[in-house]
C-alpha cells in the first residue's frame, strides 16, 4: 500500500530513472520581470528571494562550484550519485539563450547530474529558449516548474504576480508543444481567495496536461509586503489542520497520473514570520497524509478514480 496515497516524487523518480534521484539546488544569478523594472520592482507580495538561495550559494560561484558543495553533502549522507541540479533562483529561464545554454550545460556535463529542474513564470520564457529547453529535452530529462500560484486572476493581481492565468495556460500549452515536460507550483491559503477559488486551481491543472503539481502553504517572510500588510492584522492565516484539509482537497482532485512532487513548502526558520507550524515541515507532511487516511481518500478520488489508478514505485522502469 502507499503511505502517501498520491503519486510520490519519489515513486515517480524510482519509476522513472529505477532509483531514486535527489535534487541539488543551485543559483545562476538570475532575476525577475517584477523586479528589473521590467513589470515592476517590488517582486511578488510574499517573496523575500533570499528565502529560495541555496544555502551554499555566494554570489560569483560557478554552476560546477555550486555542484561540487551541493553533490558533496548529499553524496555522503545518502550513498547516492544520481542528482538533478535544480535552477531555482528568482526566474530561471530569464537570460538570453545562449548564457542559458551554456548554463544549463555545464550543469548537465557535471559527474551524477540525470537532468535539469527549472523553476519559472509563465511569462518568462522566450520562444528560443523553449527551442532550447526542446533539444535539451531530447538529450536528457527536463522539468519546468512554472510559478502557476492560482487560476484566480484577482488572487495574481493581489499577489503582484505581473502576469495572468492566461499567460499560464499559453506558457503551458506552447512547453507542450514541444514535448517539455512541465509542473506546475500552487500556493493555498491566500489572503482573500475563497477555498471554491483554490479548489478551481485544481481544474486547471488538470486541463493543463502539466505532469507535476507542487503544493506550498502560503509563508509570511520577512522584509515583504505580505509581512506588512500580516503585521497590520489585514488577513488571517489558515491553522495547519484547515491547511490539510485544503491540500487533501486539492489532491483529491488531481488526475492520479500528475506526480504531486510536494505537498507542503519550507522557509528557512531565520525567515519566516508566520504561521508558526511551517517551520515542522514533516509535521505538515504527516499531517496531510492523515488527513487522506482518516478520510479514506487519495489523488482523484473526487474524480472517479481508484487507489489503484496512482502509480506507486515500480520495478525499475529506466528512462
Ligand atoms: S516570486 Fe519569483 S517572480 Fe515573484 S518576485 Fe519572487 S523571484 Fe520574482
Amino acid at each position: 500500500m502507499n503511505k502517501n496515497r498520491y503519486h510520490s516524487l519519489n515513486a515517480f523518480f524510482r519509476n522513472t530513472f529505477g532509483e531514486k534521484v535527489y535534487k541539488v539546488s543551485i543559483a545562476g544569478g538570475f532575476t525577475c520581470p517584477t523586479r528589473d523594472g521590467s513589470k515592476g520592482t517590488e517582486g511578488c507580495v510574499f517573496c523575500n528571494p533570499e528565502g529560495s538561495e541555496p544555502k551554499h550559494y555566494k554570489p560569483g560561484m560557478t554552476v560546477t562550484q555550486q555542484l561540487e558543495l551541493a553533490t558533496e553533502y548529499v553524496r555522503e549522507r545518502h550513498e547516492t550519485d544520481n542528482f538533478l541540479a535544480y535552477f531555482q533562483d528568482y526566474t530561471t529561464t530569464y537570460k538570453d539563450v545562449k548564457s542559458l545554454e551554456i548554463m544549463y550545460r555545464e550543469a548537465l556535463n557535471f559527474p551524477g547530474i540525470r537532468g535539469l529542474s527549472l523553476c519559472t513564470r509563465p511569462d518568462s520564457i522566450s520562444d528560443d529558449v523553449m527551442d532550447l529547453l526542446k533539444d535539451l529535452s531530447q538529450e536528457t530529462f527536463v522539468w519546468v516548474e512554472l510559478g502557476v500560484q492560482s487560476s484566480c486572476d484577482l488572487t495574481l493581481l493581489r499577489m503582484n504576480r505581473g502576469h495572468t492565468v492566461y499567460d499560464s495556460e499559453k506558457a503551458f500549452e506552447k512547453l507542450h508543444n514541444r514535448g517539455i515536460r512541465t509542473a506546475a507550483h500552487v500556493i493555498l491559503g491566500f489572503p482573500g481567495e475563497s477555498k471554491q477559488e483554490t479548489l478551481a486551481t485544481a481544474e486547471f491543472v488538470n486541463k493543463s496536461g502539466t505532469a507535476g503539481v507542487k503544493l506550498q502553504n502560503l509563508h509570511i517572510i520577512k522584509n515583504t509586503k505580505l509581512a506588512e500588510l500580516h503585521k497590520n492584522n489585514e488577513f488571517d492565516l489558515i491553522s495547519r489542520s484547515e491547511y490539510a484539509e485544503l491540500a487533501a482537497d486539492f489532491i483529491q482532485r488531481i488526475r492520479p497520473e500528475v506526480v504531486i512532487q510536494r505537498v507542503t513548502g519550507e522557509a528557512p526558520p531565520r525567515m519566516l514570520v508566520a504561521p508558526e507550524w511551517a517551520i515542522n515541515k514533516l509535521a505538515v507532511m504527516n499531517r496531510v497524509r492523515r488527513e487522506l487516511m482518516y478520510r479514506d481518500s487519495w489523488q482523484g478520488k473526487d474524480l472517479g478514480y481508484t487507489m489503484e489508478d496512482i502509480p506507486f514505485i515500480q520495478k525499475s522502469s529506466i528512462l
